[in-house]
């Protein structure tokens, strides 16, 4: 397997500068994420506070990243990571179906808005999962309720669907969904709580109670305490230093996952300074050994 020297999870802008300027002092990246980039740039109607280009539309702002990832021959890796794990000298991070190895890590998912639901860090690895494709064998044969916030999670549920012999899915978008499988079914009720007692049995709704064996709750970012076990953070955001530094050394953060103002310019501008001090942090491995 591949070991990189730096591992950038998040293709916002954050992510993206972190990338670019890793990529400029030669350092052996992967970039994991998104091939659309950002839904937060690419749905935004007019941006007026990005330097050097007065007035723009996101589309027209994530054309021009994507130009300049293809310029610098920058490749995304699309994948979602549900896990990172400090592992002493370097970071092993669990992808949808494979386990990728770095150095260092740069974690720059974006801000999770919302409060986990009541019942989800309780049941954590005990019937609530971030990811279908890692622990979808554990519910074979058994009822899952899927909770999608975005369309591309279908794909996730029809997998489940081929594994479970009951799927609920809980659409938490606008757009219509093109789930069709006999033992899939799409409720439009809102989840409230997830109950269980070794593990989970019930999610309940504000329509009444559905029976299950897991709850899969797939947000486009994963709340970083989550994310990473062990990174210290403050109000659901990764607390760094000046550097970006984490609490975990070798592990930085930035964009919106540091904190407010949440912005394009503060999270591009972060990006900047974490992959430097990724580098830093590389170089002074280096003269140590
Ligand atoms: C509608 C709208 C309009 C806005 N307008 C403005 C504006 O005019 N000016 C301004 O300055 N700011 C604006 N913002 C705020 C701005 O969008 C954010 O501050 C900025 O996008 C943050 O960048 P980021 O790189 O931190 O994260 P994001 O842009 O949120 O990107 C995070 C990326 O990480 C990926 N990701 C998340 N979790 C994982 C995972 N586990 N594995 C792999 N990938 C993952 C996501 O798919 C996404 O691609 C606006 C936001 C919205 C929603």
């Amino acid at each position: 397997m591949d070991r990189y020297d730096i591992a950038i999870i998040g293709t916002g802008p954050g992510g993206l500068e972190a990338a670019i300027t890793a990529k400029i002092r030669n350092k052996n990246i992967l970039l994991i994420g998104n091939k659309n980039l950002s839904l937060k740039v690419e749905k935004a109607h007019t941006i007026k506070n990005y330097l050097g280009i007065s007035d723009v539309a996101g589309e027209d702002l994530t054309a021009r990243f994507k130009k300049h990832l293809s310029d610098m021959e920058i490749e995304i890796t699309e994948d979602k990571i549900s896990s990172v794990y400090a592992m002493g000298d370097y970071f092993a991070l669990q992808g949808a179906d494979v386990m990728y190895e770095a150095e260092t890590v740069i974690l720059a998912t974006g801000v999770v808005l919302g409060k986990p639901y009541p019942g989800e860090n309780e049941y954590l690895g005990k019937g609530v999962s971030y990811c279908a494709t890692c622990d979808a064998p554990l519910y074979r044969g058994k009822t899952a309720a899927v909770l999608g916030f975005s369309p591309k999670e279908e794909a996730e549920a029809a997998f489940l669907g081929e594994v479970c012999e009951k799927v609920y899915y809980f659409p938490q978008y606008k757009e219509p969904v093109e789930l069709s499988k006999d033992n899939i079914e799409i409720c439009m009720d809102k989840p409230k709580e997830i109950k269980g007692e070794m593990t989970v049995n019930t999610l309940v709704t504000d329509s009444g109670e559905v029976s299950v064996d897991g709850v899969f709750i797939l947000r486009e970012s994963v709340a970083p305490s989550q994310l990473v076990p062990g990174l210290l953070t403050e109000d659901n955001h990764v607390k760094v230093n000046r550097k970006l530094e984490t609490s975990i050394p070798g592990c930085f953060a930035c964009g919106d996952i540091t904190g407010t103002p949440y912005q394009y310019i503060k999270a591009a501008g972060e990006g900047n300074v974490a992959a430097l001090s990724a580098v830093a942090y590389l170089d002074e491995k280096k003269r140590k050994m």
